[in-house]
């Protein structure tokens, strides 16, 4: 894991300059600590380490100063998570739409662990367009919103199949116009089926980037052209999923784990959740007892880094 050390020391974070700098160097002890796993021996020691002040808001950062730091995040979590990946198990571009269709108000792993079953009954868009609702509605039923989904999902397969020749098309304009596929849907299709730069605004994607005051804005649209314009378009996708990982690992809604997170010093929020080292260790949801990922077949480089499938449905 990438030292914070080497993020304190940077000083192009936010101006002012000596500000931030002073600010920063006030977070990086602790934060040194907390990015290393804290061993029984080593407990009362952590314990005893001061909660940092916050960085100082960057209120005043200029435009350079903002891009900066905000590659520079992306850059650190880069190295906290090389093995990033979307988190839906997909083999074809159609398999990918609709599992992010399904993945509304439900979490991956739910979607995981019931798509095997859809796609067993029904492989292409020609077989779930042709499908009989109810029995669809019986396979998706675990994730949530089922008859909306099935509709959704007959009705982009239909589309597929009427305009499209039974192939999801690789462009956004068209992705868009297929029932139940919004901006969102559309990039995580384009980043990851056919490898062009995408956003994908979702819920922790939000979240953090205004945590990271990378952005004011509150509509996904704008937030998507916003934080866009901070990056190379070629970023854009591994972008997403760095961002996402962290949502969903350590910088949680609720309570995130700042006394634990790697980029704290770069971190305007730093200080929304718990600060202390060891209590914040305690919060981590993934990376801690062996990856429990979300994927029942993650990718190569996951598991090379520790990480375990997720069980399948009915597993336990
Ligand atoms: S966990 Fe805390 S310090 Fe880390 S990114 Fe989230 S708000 Fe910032």
């Amino acid at each position: 894991m990438k030292k914070a050390t080497a993020a304190a020391k940077s000083t192009d974070t936010a101006k002012p300059a000596a500000a931030k700098e002073a600010a920063v160097k006030k977070v990086a002890p602790a934060n040194r600590t907390a990015v290393k796993k804290v061993a029984p021996a080593k407990k009362a020691e952590a314990a005893a380490v001061t909660a940092p002040k916050p960085p100082k808001p960057p209120r005043d950062e200029s435009r350079t100063a903002l891009v900066r730091r905000a590659r520079r995040i992306n850059r650190e979590l880069a190295e906290v998570y090389p093995y990033a990946h979307p988190e839906l198990d997909f083999e074809n571009p159609f398999q990918l739409v609709v599992a992010t269709v399904l993945s509304a108000q439900t979490t991956d792993l739910r979607v995981n662990q019931t798509t095997p079953g859809l796609f067993a009954k029904y492989p292409t868009p020609e077989d779930l367009a042709a499908a009989d609702p109810e029995d669809v509605e019986e396979i998706l039923r675990p994730t949530g919103f089922f008859r909306a989904k099935t509709k959704s999902v007959i009705g982009l397969s239909k589309a597929l199949v009427e305009q499209f020749g039974g192939e999801v098309p690789g462009r956004l304009e068209d992705l868009v116009k297929l029932p139940g596929v919004g901006r969102k849907t559309a990039f995580v299709v384009l980043g990851n089926a056919f490898g062009r730069p995408g956003i994908t605004v979702d819920t922790h994607f939000q979240r953090l980037v205004r945590r990271w005051r990378w952005t004011e804005a509150t509509e996904p649209d704008k937030i998507e052209a916003e934080v866009g314009a901070l990056f190379p378009k070629s970023e854009w996708t591994m972008l997403s999923h760095h961002v996402i990982f962290h949502g969903r690992r350590i910088c949680h809604a609720r309570k995130p784990a700042c006394g634990a997170c790697p980029i704290a010093p770069l971190c305007p929020a730093y200080g929304e959740g718990e600060t202390d080292p060891e209590k914040a260790q305690k919060l981590l949801k993934y990376e801690k007892g062996g990856f429990p990922g979300q994927r029942l077949n993650p990718p190569q480089a996951y598991l090379d880094a520790g990480g375990r499938p997720a069980p399948p449905l009915g597993a336990g």
